[in-house]
């Protein structure tokens, strides 16, 4: 029996995809580029949420 709900199963599930989309965006070289306009984002922010896929002025679209 599991103890995660359906609820926390699916936010485990986001969340490890966004980790493969990092890492895909690692091993293709754009993972400091914002998805929106290439902007690098600082490694201030990437300390902070090294999930971060966008700049600021980008808020997370994906
Ligand atoms: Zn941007």
């Amino acid at each position: 029996m599991s103890e995660f709900t359906n609820e926390s199963v699916a936010a485990i599930e986001n969340t490890l995809n966004e980790v493969d989309r990092a890492l895909e965006r690692l091993r293709v070289g754009t993972y400091r580029l914002c998805q929106v306009c290439a902007t690098p984002i600082s490694d201030a922010e990437l300390i902070v949420n090294p999930l971060l896929a966008n700049c600021p002025a980008h808020p997370e679209l994906s």
